[in-house]
């Protein structure tokens, strides 16, 4: 008997420990990991850098208010500025925390001000930007909201790629648009850059502001440190989470000074976010997935690993549909059942994860190595072949 409550719908595995790409169970099996906490832990399990930092830093100092200054903290803030469009950043501890904070910066930018009307976020219906009550309406999504009304209001949507609706659904009251540069849970669709560049110059057109919600495609997710970075687009509000811990939980808010100027002390806080301890793994993280080498080699070897899936796919397209994504936020859509897909891939002793639209995401560590991928192609190739 579980004493946990039912809301997950949990696979009858468990795990003793991880080393890098692999996860060993406790009933003493080798799997290779390609779920990595969907999309969070970026270096793999245990990797000793990280298990240094965490070691060295717990004898010091785990948590302080944020009534005081956290060194750590700034440490971390300066690196995600001096790397991306930020001017500023803020702390928290999750995704779902860093989407709604995000919110919260727009509408307290419109109030600043003089025009508190403006607090109507435009967001694509079924998207994923949470489970808190703000971000389950957010997404839109039937499913999420079922059951957990009222309604928050103060959202609306419009369906991915239907350019017409959204530019109809902008009016007086819109303060920003909310979107997934690459949406993970909805299926690893990505917003093309061609889309995200319109989406900007409606923004300033409409003058509302752009929020990309970074929280699974970015980090050097995608084979840049930001999936939009590809675009050159600059957004004014970007949630991050998953990836920028390593496991550890941590989520931020970046963002412009235009509009920085609303969050004015006392205007929002978090009693764990930017924590000594959080930090310092955050800052260690940071220092490995921002630099210019890793990057490259995350492109390169995540280049050959979409090619070798085509081919996969090219040799067995009654089995897969499409393969999708880019860097390591991949996708295969299948035309069977998604659900057996996964269990062979996992009898083949490879983890994966399901998404929306019949698509089993792939979700490496970001420093996988070149034969881990050849041996995911493999057991990848065998499972087709078996429902071919
Ligand atoms: C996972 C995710 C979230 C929510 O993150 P949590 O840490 O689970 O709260 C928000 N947005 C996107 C795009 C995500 O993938």
């Amino acid at each position: 008997m579980s004493y946990l409550a039912k809301n997950y719908n949990r696979k009858k595995i468990s795990f003793k420990y991880g080393k890098g790409s692999y996860l060993f169970s406790t009933s003493g099996k080798k799997y290779l990991d390609f779920v990595m906490g969907i999309s969070v832990n970026s270096l793999g399990h245990a990797h000793p850098k990280l298990v240094r930092t965490i070691k060295n830093q717990s004898k010091k100092l785990w948590h302080v208010s944020n009534a005081f200054q956290i060194p750590e903290g700034e440490k971390l803030a300066k690196k995600l500025c001096q790397k991306t469009f930020a001017d500023y950043v803020m702390f928290q501890n999750s995704g779902a925390e860093a989407t709604e904070a995000a919110i919260k910066v727009a509408r307290k930018y419109f109030y600043s001000i003089g025009k508190p009307n403006k607090n109507r976020i435009l967001c694509i219906k079924n998207s994923f930007h949470g489970r808190t009550l703000a971000a389950i309406f957010a997404s839109g999504s039937k499913k999420m909201t079922e059951g957990f009304g009222p309604k928050i209001s103060g959202f609306d949507h419009f369906v991915f790629g239907d350019h017409k609706s959204l530019k109809k659904k902008i009016n007086k009251n819109t303060a920003a648009i909310m979107v997934e540069t690459i949406l993970g849970e909805g299926g690893i669709k990505e917003i093309p850059d061609w889309c995200l560049k319109e989406l900007r110059k409606l923004c300033n057109k409409k003058k509302i502001l752009l929020i990309l919600d970074e929280v699974q495609c970015g980090v050097s997710r995608s084979g840049d440190f930001f999936a939009f970075e590809k675009s050159k687009v600059k957004p004014d509000i970007v949630p991050i989470a998953k990836g920028i811990g390593g496991g550890f939980p941590i989520g931020a808010v970046l963002m412009n000074k235009k509009v920085a100027q609303g969050m004015t002390p006392g205007s929002h806080g978090s009693t764990f976010g930017g924590n000594p301890l959080a930090m310092s793994v955050g800052n260690t993280v940071m220092d490995i997935v921002s630099s210019k080498k890793f990057l490259r080699n995350v492109k390169k070897l995540s280049k050959y690993f979409l090619h070798k899936l085509n081919d996969i796919k090219n040799k067995y397209p009654n089995v897969i549909k499409e393969i999708r994504g880019r860097g390591f936020l991949l996708g295969i859509q299948i035309h069977g059942d998604q659900a057996k897909f996964i269990k062979k891939l996992m009898d083949n002793r490879l983890l994966t994860i399901r998404a929306a639209e019949n698509v089993v995401r792939i979700l490496p560590p970001l420093n996988v190595k070149k034969k881990e991928l050849d041996k995911a192609l493999k057991i990848i190739n065998k499972v087709c072949s078996e429902l071919n």
